[in-house]
């Protein structure tokens, strides 16, 4: 199975603008690059997942945004990032496009671009992270069974519930990069067996794998992050 670092968008990737529509709004963030390569040499796929209800409401097509993602595609693979994928949820209730104004699956909160994503690319979820700016992406992620990064951009309040708690919380994009590869190299390192639980646990938390981030599975058996 593969494992996988999911990125948010507008926000995450790039600089956040008000719907953007055309490719030259999506401007990478700076000195990201080398740190996403790294991820990417470590063996996870790199998938964006991105709401983009601007396409119900009207603002802009499907082919407006497959352009917007063949560019920022490219800008990326110059720099030695290959994407694996981008999901995109083109819904929302309030949209003008009348075969897109529902209520869906797949937009976030919603887990199920990476559900999808999960079931197309062969992605263990539970070895995957999401990175996102707001807590509607770590709700999406915690919900799919990811671990989660949450970039504080300084909008969101704190989380009303667990499953809207990020696992980290970092300062900016190449924080939460240098965070996901810290931690994994930590896990991956086989002297270092840091999801060593004692014996008598094993049979009442199954998902041993989820390790120390899933502190609510840890000190309250029975309840779930999902
Ligand atoms: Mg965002
Ligand atoms: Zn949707």
């Amino acid at each position: 199975m593969n494992r996988a670092v999911f990125l948010d968008r507008d926000g995450t990737l790039v600089h956040s603008v008000h719907y953007p529509s055309r490719p030259e709004q999506l401007r990478l963030y700076d000195g990201i690059a080398p740190a996403l390569r790294e991820l990417q040499a470590m063996g996870f796929l790199l998938i964006v997942v991105t709401n983009q209800s601007g396409i119900a409401r009207g603002y802009f097509t499907e082919a407006d945004l497959q352009r917007m993602h063949a560019s920022l595609s490219a800008n990326l693979s110059a720099q030695g990032v290959f994407l694996d994928g981008f999901y995109h949820c083109p819904h929302h209730p309030d949209g003008v496009v009348p075969e897109l104004a529902f209520r869906c699956a797949c937009r976030k909160p919603q887990p199920g671009m990476l559900l999808r994503a999960a079931a197309e690319r062969d992605i263990d979820l539970q070895a995957s992270w999401f990175i996102g700016d707001i807590l509607d992406d770590v709700e999406a992620g915690n919900r799919a069974g990811c671990r989660t990064v949450l970039v504080d951009l300084g909008t969101e309040q704190p989380p009303a519930s667990p499953s809207r708690c990020p696992a980290f919380v970092a300062r900016d994009t190449l924080h939460a990069l240098r965070i996901v590869q810290a931690v994994t190299a930590l896990q991956d390192s086989t002297e270092l067996d840091l999801l060593y639980r004692p014996q008598a646990w094993k049979a009442e938390h199954s998902e041993e794998r989820h390790g120390p981030f899933k502190k609510y599975a840890l000190t309250h058996p029975g309840s779930s992050l999902s």
